[in-house]
């Protein structure tokens, strides 16, 4: 009998009173913040002037997994976010890019377009900027599974300055994401979540926050010459600002804004700002952490993304950033312990994927690198096809580091294996190329098996090339002189932080490797809910041991 009222409790939903007592022990609140294009070695690059309140607070009590690793290619932001909350791979989630193919059709897909979804928020009425949603995800997030095991109780909202990493970690069945339009300078959110922006957002976005930020300019935190970890600003490896040639602190921000709008608020440490802010909004006003039943606020900070593909990792650029970012996450944490309390809330930080140098600055320094010139490579390579096939344009696109062939060209005239293996002859003898594999054969590859298995994962038949290309170390597409990027297997790309503080997690470090993929079944062990459907990862039980450890007490 008692089951049975439980279970119409259940039924009833959130109009009933929170149950307490005999049910399962859960933090208030749980944080997942993904710092976009965050290297695991900024923990202790920058870390002589981090403060005690960010990064060495979680190091200090928190839980860091030293060597967690993005165990698929391409290292994307998109894959990356979904990958962190679903556990799960492009093989099976299908982000397989921010943008990819969809084979059958010749279609690039960006990851979040959803054609049906119209946008909230933004003046203009239905733009571009707010047609997103999280239809083309094809597995559950650990935040979906909170949804389910809570009979939708919990409140699920995510936060980031670009849509996919707000829109992706707080999975399908979210109450909200919430994004920026660079456009309009508004935070929107799409039909897919709510018809009209909250109250509390809509007084935010009066308040006109990108332009108030970048009034302020952007200049370094310390005296200049004293950022040692860093080229010095007069260097040629940065890109320009719209309009500013060569990029040098004070950054006229203010200026700046008037021909590149409000979105110039992305490459400077003012969108982290700002993302915090409604981060800490949203806790308020959404009262997250409020209830017995935990909620979930999924964050990413996109602007370090936009600083590093700008300006690289040995700017001085990146390195105020980071030192910035630090005194801000240090105000968050303090947030978060007075308004949900130290202990109730359980916190991760990780990085959709890290970063590569600038190949220049590499060069100068005598170490290799180069620079993937795709289009031309596609080019040639097409030449090359038609002298043997007959045919234009057999090759679509070599995005992702992944041939696509154009299959409107491909009629029962060409072989398709001869076309396979005469593109992958030409493609081998192209400077900076390490290996070339068919994605039918990358299991059996003459390749180390760590790129064996990292091809995989990222190939989904129905939305990746057929033919995988793995460049020399340091080589990566299409950069020229200034600035970086990342989306290759190399370390720099994928070695990320992951640090977990708060709700049973115990102090200390690990070095055992671990995947992106094992973040998601960690949060579902930790909250004993069950794991995203898609989930490939397991629970890292170095972490979890600090849970039996409470019970021993
Ligand atoms: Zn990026």
């Amino acid at each position: 009998m008692g089951r049975w009222i439980a279970s119409c409790l259940i039924i009833t939903g959130g109009a009933m009173p929170a149950r307490g007592g005999d049910g399962p022990e859960r933090p208030k609140l749980v944080v997942g913040i993904v710092v976009d294009q965050m290297r695991w070695d900024y923990l202790y690059r920058f870390q002589d002037r981090y403060t005690e309140t960010g990064f060495k607070r979680l190091l200090r009590e928190g839980f860091s997994c030293e060597n967690t690793m993005v165990n698929y290619i391409p290292t994307y932001t998109a894959i990356g976010h979904a990958t962190i909350y679903t556990g799960s791979v492009p093989s099976i989630h299908g982000i397989a890019g921010n943008d990819f193919i969809v084979q059958a059709t010749g279609q690039s897909l960006y990851c979040t377009r959803d054609e049906t979804a119209r946008s909230v928020g933004t003046p203009g009425g239905d733009v571009a900027a707010g047609k997103m949603s999280p239809r083309n995800l094809k597995a559950t997030t650990i935040t979906d599974e909170l949804k389910l095991a809570t009979n939708f109780r919990a409140r699920v909202i995510g936060v980031a300055l670009k849509d996919r990493g707000s829109i992706l970690p707080a999975g399908h069945a979210a109450d909200a994401a919430y994004w920026f339009d660079g456009e309009s300078g508004n935070w929107i959110t799409s039909s897919w979540y709510r018809e009209e922006l909250p109250g509390w957002l809509e007084a935010y976005n009066r308040t006109r926050p990108a332009e108030k930020y970048l009034a302020q300019e952007w200049n370094t935190l310390y005296p200049i010459e004293t950022y040692l970890q860093s080229t010095p600003d007069d260097n040629p490896y940065e890109e320009p600002f719209e309009g500013e040639t060569p990029p040098r602190f004070p950054i006229k921000t203010a200026e700046l804004a008037k021909k590149q709008g409000a979105g110039l608020v992305r490459a400077t440490p003012y969108g982290t700002t700002m993302t915090l802010d409604v981060a800490r909004l949203a806790i308020e006003h959404e009262r997250l952490g409020e209830d017995g039943i935990t909620d979930f606020l999924a964050v990413s900070l996109s602007s370090p993304d936009y600083i590093g593909h700008q300006f690289g990792p040995n700017s001085i650029k990146t390195e105020d950033a980071y030192l910035r970012l630090d005194k801000e996450l240090g105000d968050f944490l303090s947030f978060l312990d007075e308004r949900v309390g130290r202990g109730n809330y359980l916190l991760f930080l990780t990085a959709d994927h890290a970063g590569a140098h600038n190949g220049q600055f590499l060069l100068d320094h005598d170490i290799p690198a180069g620079n993937w010139k795709e289009g031309e490579i596609r080019a040639a390579l097409n030449e090359h096809l038609r002298t043997l096939f007959g045919k234009e344009k057999l090759v679509l696109s070599l995005s992702n580091y992944q041939v696509s062939f154009n299959y409107k060209q491909i009629d029962g005239s060409i072989d398709r294996e001869a076309l396979r293996a005469a593109t992958i002859a030409y493609l081998r003898q192209v400077k900076g190329v390490n290996h070339v594999v068919a994605m039918s054969q990358a299991t059996t590859a003459p390749i180390p098996a760590l790129l064996r298995e990292r091809i995989v994962n990222g190939y989904h038949p129905a939305l990746s090339g057929e033919i995988q290309v793995i460049l020399e170390p340091a080589w990566y597409s299409d950069r020229d002189l200034e600035g970086a990027t990342h989306g290759t297997w190399n370390p720099y790309d994928s070695h990320i932080p992951l640090l977990w503080m708060g709700w049973q997690v115990p102090r200390g470090r690990s070095n055992e490797e671990v995947y992106m993929t094992d973040i998601a079944p960690t949060v579902a062990a930790l909250l004993r809910v069950q794991m995203p459907n898609g989930c490939i990862g397991k629970p890292i039980i170095d972490l979890l041991k600090g849970e039996e450890r409470e019970r021993e007490k």
